[in-house]
């Protein structure tokens, strides 16, 4: 196992902050699996189940059980970390400029398309070679400017090449759930059945360029986009975002069952020696435009009626809004039937705050269809 520090260049005069990345394996297979902890940085949970994961990955490095690469950064934002304000951690979003630390990764598909082209040919692995080295060339050449976007590209630039990209994640209350591209849904009800997940979502595009997406997406548009003329795997890069429960939920039981689970699908992937466990077979994937977002229509205090995990049916309460100005009562009830899988930690709501999520089995948003 190789490890290699990464620092950050200073936002400020006298600050530094670094990264550390873990490389487990030979590197000799060709094959690399990239997972990364807390970007959100007060997401707690993924970064237990990183510490699991390096006692894990060492000794079946040590067992010679890791053929190809697998990078693991167990902390992936010392800057939100960081961001402490008078008691109350803010890991989501940069201070500095508001941006969401998972937002607004660089997609490279229509600056690839023109510097790959005369580059392709027949062969379906060389053409996968040639595209991850173009996304290298393309990411080297940004100027990232603000500590913030040295990050974000540091961190792209380390998964860019990767079979599979794992971004580790927790909501505020939630049960475990998993998002990914449409065409990789398949690929990921394993994984959701290993870690017992209870909403599989899934969408083409899910807008803002969130980490994971910006690994995968560009391979099944290049592939449509060259189809006829050149062979491109469309899953060259399976990615996949891991919320692991809600953000108190921090536990040494938990984080082993986490860890056991993740290294059963890296089994079952090849990325790992060893026959995999059988794979439980998991909740009903469903559209990420199918989940609703419950929203407060106005402010006041918030009383539950569902909390995550619960099945809700049409029509059912979900939540009362208590004013406490006028004693006038909220109740918001689903839309349609579905899996209430997250809801906020907080309990009086701000007008147009969200407050719960339910995956629904029918699409009807459209846009921008992640969190702010
Ligand atoms: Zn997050």
């Amino acid at each position: 196992m190789q490890t290699l520090f990464h620092d950050l260049p200073p936002a400020s005069a006298g600050t530094q902050r670094r990264l550390r990345s873990l490389h487990f394996g030979r590197a000799a297979s060709g094959r690399k699996a990239y997972l990364h902890a807390s970007l959100h940085a007060d997401e707690i949970p993924p970064m237990l189940v990183a510490q699991c994961l390096i006692e894990r990955l060492s000794a079946l490095d040590a067992a010679g059980a890791i053929a190809g690469e697998i990078v693991l950064v167990p902390m992936a934002n010392p800057i939100g970390l960081a961001q402490d304000i008078q008691g109350s951690a803010f890991g989501r979003f940069d201070m500095g400029t508001g941006a969401n630390f998972n937002r607004q990764f660089k997609h490279l598909t229509a600056a690839l398309i023109p510097l790959v082209e005369p580059r392709l040919g027949a062969d379906v692995a060389a053409n996968t070679r040639v595209i991850r080295a173009a996304c290298h060339e393309l990411l080297a050449a940004v100027e990232p400017g603000s500590e913030t976007n040295a990050l974000k590209l540091l961190l792209q630039t380390l998964a860019m090449d990767a079979d599979l990209v794992l971004d580790l994640h927790c909501d505020n209350q939630a049960v475990m759930h998993v998002y990914t591209g449409t065409p990789q849904t398949a690929a990921f009800q394993p994984l959701a059945g290993y870690l017992g997940a209870q909403a599989l979502l899934y969408s083409e595009v899910s807008g803002d360029d969130p980490f994971d997406e910006t690994a995968s997406r560009i391979w099944w548009e290049l592939a449509a986009h060259f189809e006829g003329r050149f062979p491109i795997d469309a899953q060259a890069c399976l990615a996949a975002t891991v919320e692991l429960r809600g953000e108190t939920e921090v536990s040494h039981d938990l984080a082993e069952q986490d860890a056991d689970a993740l290294l059963a699908f890296l089994r079952h992937l090849g990325h790992v020696d060893g026959t995999a466990p059988r794979a439980p077979a998991g909740c009903e994937p469903t559209p990420l435009e199918g989940v609703e977002p419950l929203t407060a229509p106005s402010s006041g205090i918030l009383v539950f009626a569902k909390q995550p995990g619960d099945w809700v049916e049409a029509g059912e309460l979900v939540v009362e809004i208590i004013c406490p100005l006028t004693d006038a009562r909220t109740a918001l009830h689903a839309r349609a039937s579905g899996r209430c899988f997250a809801r906020t930690s907080r309990r009086f709501a701000t007008r147009g705050m969200r407050l719960a999520k339910i995956a629904g089995s029918v699409a009807y948003r459209s846009g921008s269809l992640l969190s702010p």
